[in-house]
């Protein structure tokens, strides 16, 4: 993949220094220092394609800030660094459609850079819906969150704005104005809760100071936040920003206790949490317990971190084989549960035979060892009256049939 690319101009070459490596080491991207206003002309002059520049206002080739302008010309999206705190230089950036204004005095100044980056470097792939009948309010919230990098859509009703989010049903956060035709923002609250709960959806209403009480009836039906008219473009960008981030650790937690550390498939717990569905299906489903043969000779011999290896190994396996609507999950130690959905029994055993000769196939390298393994598989399928306990205990019975006749097996219950 070719990494994206920033443009860095800037005199400081210590600091220069210091940006790209912190950059590079931690985000993936390419930094292209320019340490003069010529040099960052003569860059451009070659390749324009930049995902953002940072850019210092006193260059010794152009003191004043000339170089805004310039990359602005090449619609680049910039952040300005600057050595001086000056309300009238800084008023007169932000009015030139700059992403931020940044003192740089210290580390934490390069740290809040960086993660600035980070952050709109995610919000490129997130979607936000604005919705208000002010085409002014609109399209000037719209603007402000578009330098922010969001993917913006704009609606005019509450009506609109449902319509819309049932095409984007990736729509990540709503905010919405109260007073508005045929639907109006508690309303729109309202309808988008009975769907989408907080963590799924983050909804910040944007209401007149006057009308208090109505920020408190939004919080009350499930907005997350609200800000009051009339505020200010960072007043904004904060608490857009802090929703975000609030939910991306809400995924991260969910995530962890869903997923098995080690080979981050499933774990147990969600395997049991998630399986009721699977014993609706009419088309059928099956479950394959898996274990790994000998797995102690192998972590005698290699050690338990070769040991680890091993078991990712097959989970790779076990992932890049099934489909998203089956479940696999690491039950414990060396022992995987893999259930399959919509498929027959013949499908299903031939399955399972596939994953058992792959295995058996396969050199695990590690440490300049060259590891074969094998893996012993249980099958069962569930019959009438089955519970998922029934059809657990089936496919372990199976499994231990498989071990005792010899290993590198798959037994059907
Ligand atoms: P069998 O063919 O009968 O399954 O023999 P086995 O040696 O694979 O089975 P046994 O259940 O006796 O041993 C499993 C071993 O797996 C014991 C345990 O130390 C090891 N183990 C359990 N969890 C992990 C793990 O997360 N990492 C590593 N490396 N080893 C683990
Ligand atoms: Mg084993
Ligand atoms: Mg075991």
């Amino acid at each position: 993949m070719i990494k994206e690319r920033i443009l860095l101009v800037e005199d400081n070459k210590a600091l220069s220094n210091l940006v790209r490596r912190k950059m590079e080491q931690n985000l993936n991207y390419e930094v292209i220092q320019a340490y003069s206003y010529r040099e960052a002309e003569e860059i451009l002059e070659d390749n324009d394609d930049f995902f953002i520049a940072l850019l210092d206002l006193n260059l010794p080739d152009a003191p004043n800030g000339e170089i805004v302008d310039f990359i602005l010309s090449y619609n680049i999206p910039s952040i300005i660094l600057t050595g001086t705190i000056d309300d009238n230089i800084r008023e007169e950036m932000i009015s030139k459609n700059i992403i931020d204004y940044v003192y740089k005095g210290n580390m934490d100044d390069v740290n809040y850079i960086f993660s600035l980056i980070k952050r709109l470097s995610k919000n490129r792939y997130i979607k936000v819906m604005v919705v208000d009948d002010s085409q002014v309010i609109r399209n000037k919230i719209k603007k402000v969150l578009e330098k922010q990098m969001f993917k913006v859509i704009v609606a005019a009703h509450g009506e609109e704005a449902l319509n819309y989010l049932e095409s984007n049903p990736d729509i990540e956060l709503i905010l919405t104005d109260y007073n508005m035709p045929v639907i109006n923002g508690l309303e729109l609250t309202k309808e988008i809760r009975k769907k989408y709960d907080k963590n799924q959806l983050i909804i910040i209403s944007v209401t007149s100071s006057n009308e208090q009480l109505i920020s408190a009836k939004f919080l009350k039906i499930g907005a997350n936040d609200f800000i009051n008219k009339p505020f200010s473009d960072e007043e904004l960008i904060c608490r857009v920003h802090n929703m975000i981030e609030a939910k991306e650790y809400i995924t991260k937690m969910t995530n962890m206790a869903h997923l098995d550390f080690l080979t981050d498939l499933y774990n147990r717990r969600y395997f049991f949490d998630n399986i009721e569905d699977f014993l609706k299906d009419k088309n059928g489903f099956a479950i394959g317990m898996l274990d790994i043969d000998h797995f102690k000779k192998i972590n005698d011999r290699y050690g338990h971190d070769v040991g680890d290896e091993v078991i990712k190994e097959i989970a790779k396996v076990l992932k890049n084989e099934t489909k998203g609507s089956d479940i696999v999950a690491r039950f414990g130690g060396e022992e995987f549960c893999i259930a399959l959905r919509n498929i027959d029994k013949k499908s299903a055993v031939g399955f399972f035979v596939k994953i058992r000769r792959i295995i058996s196939e396969k050199i695990v390298a590690v440490n300049n060892e060259k590891i074969k393994m094998t893996v012993s598989i249980g099958v069962a399928f569930k019959e009438d009256g089955d519970k998922i306990e029934d059809i657990l205990k089936k496919a372990d019975e199976a499994l231990y049939e498989a071990k005792n006749s010899g290993r590198n097996r798959v037994e059907i219950a």
